[in-house]
């Protein structure tokens, strides 16, 4: 499997960071070694400086999938989730200003955590949901995918033009603003519609 995320997909966020608003979607892939499952601890990596969470709604496709119309995209997905995707702040500066691939800043081991799924037949429309991130109990991101400024659809039927999306792939579907840094001993909760998707502590 494959994750794909999508970055500057809210205004706010993009205006946080000073980045243009980007006319398609913007998109880079992380490979699956930088999963984190349910829970597990995330390690701050060596040599990266700061790390910043990112909480997102994830989208995990369930059939196999290429050049979608995004009216026939809903069909590729039935679990939607929320997790985390790790950003190595300074690196990724870095990279945006030498004109380098990101994957350094984003892709690296434990950088994709991925929390619980839910069926999106228990959810509202699924550009209709609400979202947070508690880090030590204090609440410090919150979303809501009307916001996105490309849909779910979108972003499936956009990233299937040039890749094939295959069963049990994840799509992070962007940040709100709110982004931030970590630290040892952080304990990170992130909540979709109240219900708690993931819980676990930073190393
Ligand atoms: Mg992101």
């Amino acid at each position: 499997m494959k994750f794909i995320c999508i970055g500057r997909n809210y205004a706010k966020h993009i205006a946080e960071l000073k980045h243009e608003t980007p006319k398609e979607p913007v998109f880079f892939l992380k490979p699956d070694s930088a999963i984190t499952r349910c829970n597990r601890p995330f390690f701050i990596p060596d040599s990266l400086g700061q790390i910043d969470y990112e909480t997102e709604v994830i989208v995990k496709i369930n059939r196999l999938g290429k050049c979608i119309a995004e009216k026939f995209a809903n069909r590729y997905y039935e679990e939607i989730g929320l997790g985390v995707d790790f950003t190595a702040r300074e690196m990724q500066k870095a990279c945006i200003e030498a004109g380098n691939p990101w994957e350094i800043a984003k892709a690296f081991d434990g950088s994709a955590v991925v929390g619980k799924f839910l069926n999106k037949s228990q959810l509202p429309d699924v550009q209709n949901l609400h979202f947070h991130l508690l880090l030590n109990d204090r609440k410090v991101q919150e979303g809501h995918s009307a916001d996105m400024l490309f849909s779910i659809d979108r972003i499936i039927s956009y990233v299937s033009r040039f890749i094939t999306l295959r069963t049990g792939d994840i799509i992070f579907t962007g940040t709100p603003v709110g982004v931030g840094p970590v630290h040892i001993d952080d304990h990170l909760q992130g909540f979709l519609e109240g219900e708690k998707l993931f819980d676990f502590k930073v190393k």
